[in-house]
């Protein structure tokens, strides 16, 4: 596979690299804020999950652009920098983490709130699904102790059977709870976008860290009546934008003539790194000890 060929199926990666954009993702955020006016009246604002950094550097060109922004992002993994956003390496589940983003924002809370967060799918949805409600909880969790009132909450999600619970919990919070598809999405992934307005907790909620917002005790599939939220569905992103299941031509038909660009930002410490040394030195591959070496069944039939 030569390397323009993920240029010709995926023209959103391709788009993003021509962009400096350092993720396709970066579309997704664009395309919400198209629909939602996400960024209005900003200036203060956390991106969770943030890494390698086009959400940060979205946020950071249209909040931080002027210098009076505030970017904070938070990854597990680390990020190369990204000029007026400020970075913190943790895990978003663990207090400490928590704690952290927190005092960036104590006495002058934040205006929204992003997580672009996916746990390493395992393929078994089940899992996967439930990993995310997770990730996104945690993110709620820090949200509620840094929104002001009024805030925006925007949080990938997973629309599996179980979402209708995450639509409620999130109802609990805010006035106004969508789910939202920007057309960078592929239709063939259950990703989206739950985008929730009017920062609103109930009447004497006090934030608190230590209570997970996950009942365990709940049946999921006993969400009934007034407590199984169906929530309007929206698809973002106008529908001249490229269609992110399609593959296109490398020359596009603005007539513009394709070169390749390599990627805007490289993973700076990927856990495939100690795989792609070896392989450049050839030792990837299992050391071939003669015992194992097949053999030739059919010169050594005996005669
Ligand atoms: N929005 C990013 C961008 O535009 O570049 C892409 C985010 S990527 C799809 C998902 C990120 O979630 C990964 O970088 C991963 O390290 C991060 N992540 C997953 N679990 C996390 C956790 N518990 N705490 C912090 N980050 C986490």
């Amino acid at each position: 596979m030569g390397r323009t060929s993920k240029d010709k199926r995926d023209v959103y990666y391709r788009l993003a690299k021509e962009n400096g954009w350092r993720a396709r993702s970066a579309f997704k955020l664009l395309q919400l804020d198209e629909e939602f006016q996400l960024f209005q009246g900003v200036t203060r604002a956390v991106d969770l999950c943030a890494a390698p950094g086009s959400w940060s550097q979205v946020l950071s060109q249209k909040i931080g652009g002027q210098g009076s922004g505030h970017v904070v992002a938070v990854d597990l993994q680390a990020m190369a920098p990204i000029p007026g956003v400020l970075q913190i390496q943790g895990d978003i589940t663990q207090l400490s983490t928590a704690k952290e983003i927190i005092q960036h924002f104590e006495g002058c809370p934040a205006d929204l709130v992003v997580c672009d967060g996916a746990p390493d799918v395992t393929g078994l949805h089940d899992v996967d699904e439930y990993m995310q409600a997770q990730l996104l909880l945690a993110a709620l969790n820090i949200a509620t102790h840094v929104l002001k009132p009024g805030g925006c909450f925007v949080a990938k999600i997973f629309r599996g059977r179980d979402v209708t619970l995450i639509y409620s919990q999130l109802r609990v919070f805010f006035s106004s709870v969508l789910c939202a598809k920007p057309r960078s999405s592929r239709n063939s992934s259950i990703e989206a976008f739950a985008v929730c307005q009017g920062y609103d907790p109930p009447q004497g909620f006090l934030p608190d860290l230590t209570k997970p917002l996950l009942d365990h005790s709940y049946d999921f599939n006993q969400l009934d009546g007034p407590t199984r939220i169906i929530v309007p569905f929206v698809t973002c992103g106008d529908l001249s934008s490229y269609d992110s299941d399609r593959s296109y031509p490398l020359d596009l038909e603005d007539g513009s003539e394709y070169k390749y660009t390599p990627p805007t930002q490289p993973p700076i410490s990927p856990p495939y790194q100690e795989a792609c040394t070896l392989k450049k030195k050839g030792r990837l591959a299992k050391e071939i000890r003669s015992q194992d070496c097949p053999i030739n069944t059919v010169d050594t039939l005996p005669q």
